[in-house]
């Protein structure tokens, strides 16, 4: 079992080489795979720490390149780089920028492949199925090239995609993982939790990003650790407001008007509350059942007393009602 894995890591890793060699070296790559990154100002330095690369377009390029150097075709179709029927097979990524995805230990055990055309019948991103060394729930993209970051400033910033984690990397801040559109698993969260237990959520300002940002806070407190979120602003994502913000302001913005989750809820639930009692009761719900999820008591008292100032309700009545809802969640 051991050497079958090594055998996928050992052909995956082939891959990257390959693909990474073939955006920088070939004129397909170049006139494609490059000046894509490059419209999208990504910088080289930051392209080479990330290993990106170009799958040739076509039918079977790679598989056969990788035939040709010995790979085995078992390989090639266990760690789904060649998808093949009895009569017929083809390169699942081609024409497409790749971002390998690493391990802990910073091997290539998965990809993630943008199109470039604008087709809206075609995924836009198409990623590796599960294998014996990659599973999804298990994984964050930008771990290995974020973890020394992560211990240093013992915090982790959470983002939704790989070319987020990129643009985050190029204003400087490296402390970054992406969920890579997989809804957040507790295996995620418990990955952060063996750096730092600091998370700070930063996903896309659409209806999609604040739903998953709440799901997120819950999943972050159920394993007791703490979480902020940074709303950003409406259409925008990490990238892009990192490019129309410019690099050196990004942190300082982040850090200024990152909230914790108790004003994140507050404010996006007051929105649609006005003075309206019944909405007011539901929103005080809503927060409370954020805060009863966290098992630490103290730490709950904590949020109590913040939810009581900001509400302006009794901490007596909201003890009750973490009582309440940690009953119903049991
Ligand atoms: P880009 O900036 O290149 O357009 P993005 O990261 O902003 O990409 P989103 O649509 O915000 O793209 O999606 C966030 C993440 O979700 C992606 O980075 C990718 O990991 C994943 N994702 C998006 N679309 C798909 C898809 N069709 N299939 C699988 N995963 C996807
Ligand atoms: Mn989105
Ligand atoms: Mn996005
Ligand atoms: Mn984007």
């Amino acid at each position: 079992l051991k050497d079958a894995r090594e055998s996928l890591m050992i052909v995956s890793g082939f891959a990257q080489k390959f693909f990474t060699r073939y955006l920088w070296e070939e004129n397909e790559g170049r006139t494609i795979g490059l000046s894509y990154f490059r419209e999208r100002s990504f910088r080289d330095d930051i392209l080479k720490k990330f290993e990106v690369g170009f799958a040739p377009d076509g039918k079977t390029p790679f598989t056969e390149a990788a035939q040709k150097q010995g790979y085995k075709i078992e390989f090639l179709e266990k760690t789904g780089l060649t998808i093949k029927r009895d009569d017929w097979m083809r390169d699942r990524f081609a024409g497409r920028v790749m971002f390998p995805i690493h391990n802990l230990a910073g091997r290539v055990t998965a990809f993630g492949g943008r199109t470039l055309t604008n087709d809206k019948k075609i995924a836009k991103y198409l990623n590796s199925p599960e294998s014996e060394i990659y599973h999804k729930s298990k994984v964050l993209y930008g771990i290995f090239q974020a973890k020394r970051e992560m211990t240093r400033t013992d915090k982790c910033y959470l983002v939704e995609g790989y070319t987020d984690v990129l643009s985050m990397h190029q204003a400087g801040i490296e402390n970054v993982v992406a969920s890579s559109g997989t809804a957040l698993t507790p295996d995620q969260i418990r990955l952060i939790r063996r750096f730092t237990p600091n998370i700070t959520i930063i996903y896309d300002g659409d209806a999609a990003g604040i739903k998953a940002s709440l799901r997120g806070i819950d999943l972050v407190l159920e394993e007791g650790m703490n979480v902020k979120v940074l709303l950003l602003p409406d259409g925008e994502d990490p990238d892009s407001f990192a490019k129309k913000m410019g690099a050196s302001g990004y942190l300082e913005y982040i850090q200024k008007n990152e909230t914790d989750f108790i004003q994140f809820k507050t404010r996006l639930l007051l929105k649609n509350t006005e003075n309206d009692p019944v909405a007011k009761a539901r929103l005080i719900s809503d927060v409370i059942g954020s805060v009863a999820v966290i098992p630490d008591t103290i730490t709950r008292s904590v949020y109590i007393k913040e939810c009581s100032r900001l509400l302006g309700v009794d901490e007596q009545v909201l003890y009750t009602e973490v009582r309440r809802q940690k009953y119903k969640q049991s």
